[in-house]
């Protein structure tokens, strides 16, 4: 069908913003997506198709329920030189009960002869057919012209400039445990608002001198009791919650350590450009020595790398150790997430430095960096002024980067390094 081929496409359409994470469960994949400036993450349901394709299998239809259910919009990838299959009508059946919107994605549209072919799809009776070629692109703008129009429009959900903090991690890793750890004995709290974006859970959280919304994927146990099923829901309500929030506590399992699923949400939540949080939960379940903190974390960094610099705090909600050290670390964050630095300190730190170890001519070219701002924007970006931006080279920006981390406190933060002519 080529669903991976067009997922690779799409999400490596503006590789230098983003590139897909690698896949969480199977084939599946999850990827950020931008367009004419909007941003979006794609999930790919994953490779159930193999083989015969007549069956459509009760694993495959749970699957697609799933996304369907969670998503926005679907793109119902078929295949031109194919024409309706059985599995297309099945989906069709299942989208058009769910109500979603939905774009016909008609793929293998590599020559203007099979254009012709298209219109079948109209028979589905889902809309409009987008004719495209995953693997020579044609026709993919347009496609993403229509996905970012049928997208809604981007609010601010909330008036109050709260902070906005959510808890997200794979099932069992304690999740609720921490939520009822921080709500449930604290009585100044609001009661529970059920969020815009569908079923996270915003609930006002206000003591020890700290007030935000903490941000919760409740009430996903319920909906199902297959595991393989719950992991991707989970995932699924992960994605929502880290597009609603400033700042994701990401929690991991002591006994398990960082696994692949936990690395994709992390992924996720980093292009997003949220803080981020490291919670080491069910510390109490761990022998330890002198070492133990320090060798778990070195083993989280290396995982994570390059983007190292996130606060780890080990957490035993259990026996309530150090919750409160997670919600300082992530309001800490959040502070740095919001800051700005001023501009003159900015060159008061880069330009020496920047002066005593020069970017590496290239070709003969010699950058010139006049002056360094951060962007008053939302997210953090640091903007390097210069006559040849693109002759500097990503060691560089590394580097400078790392002197950015040491200088200033961008702990838990994604910094987006510009370089743009001046
Ligand atoms: P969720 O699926 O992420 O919401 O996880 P839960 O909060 O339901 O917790 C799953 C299981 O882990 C429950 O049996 C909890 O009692 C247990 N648990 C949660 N936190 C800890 C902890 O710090 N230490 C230990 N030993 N168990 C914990």
């Amino acid at each position: 069908m080529g669903k991976s081929t067009l997922f690779n496409r799409l999400t490596e359409s503006r590789k230098a913003i983003v590139d897909p994470v690698a896949g969480v469960t199977r084939d599946r994949h999850y990827g950020r997506c931008e367009w004419n400036g909007r941003e979006f993450t794609l999930i790919d349901t994953g490779g159930y198709i193999h083989g015969s394709e007549d069956v459509f299998e009760s694993e495959i239809r749970k699957q697609v329920k799933i996304a369907i259910d969670e998503c926005t919009l679907v793109l119902l990838v078929v295949d031109v030189t194919e024409g309706v299959t059985e599995f297309d009508k099945e989906v069709a059946n299942l989208i058009r009960k769910s109500k979603k919107k939905i774009l016909i994605v008609a793929n293998k549209v590599d020559n203007s002869e099979r254009d012709a072919y298209t219109g079948e799809f109209y028979a589905l009776g889902l809309g409009n057919v987008y004719g495209i070629s995953a693997i020579n692109g044609s026709g993919t703008g347009d496609l993403l012209d229509d996905v970012v129009k049928a997208l809604p429009e981007i609010e601010e959900e909330f008036a109050d400039n709260l902070p906005r903090i959510a808890i997200i991690g794979r099932p069992n890793v304690g999740k609720s445990s921490l939520t009822n750890a921080l709500l449930g004995e604290e009585r100044n709290i609001v009661t529970p608002v059920a969020g815009t974006t569908r079923d996270t859970i915003h609930t006002r959280y206000k003591s020890f001198g700290h007030d935000f919304w903490l941000i919760d994927t409740a009430g996903i146990r319920k909906k199902s009791k297959v595991n393989e099923d719950l992991e991707f829901y989970s995932v699924m309500r992960s994605i929502n919650a880290i597009e609603s929030c400033d700042v994701v506590m990401l929690m991991i399992d002591a006994e398990q350590g960082m696994e692949s699923q936990d690395l994709a949400i992390f992924s996720l939540a980093e292009k997003n450009h949220k803080g981020i949080v490291i919670l080491v939960n069910k510390w109490d379940l761990i022998e330890k020595n002198t070492n133990s903190t320090k060798e778990f974390e070195e083993k989280i960094r290396e995982r994570i790398a390059p983007f190292r610099d996130v606060p780890i705090v080990f957490i035993s909600v259990l026996s309530k150790q150090r919750i409160l050290k997670a919600v300082e670390t992530a309001m800490q964050v959040y502070k740095n997430k919001t800051q700005k630095i001023p501009t003159n300190k900015l060159n008061e730190f880069f330009l020496p430095l920047i002066e005593n170890y020069p970017p590496q001519a290239i070709k003969g070219k010699y950058v010139k960096i006049k002056y360094v701002t951060q962007l008053k924007i939302r997210t953090t970006a640091i903007v390097f002024f210069c006559n040849l931006p693109q002759y500097v080279g990503e060691n560089y920006k590394r580097f400078l980067e790392n002197k950015l981390r040491e200088h200033f406190d961008f702990s838990g933060v994604p910094v987006a390094m510009l370089f743009r002519k001046k």
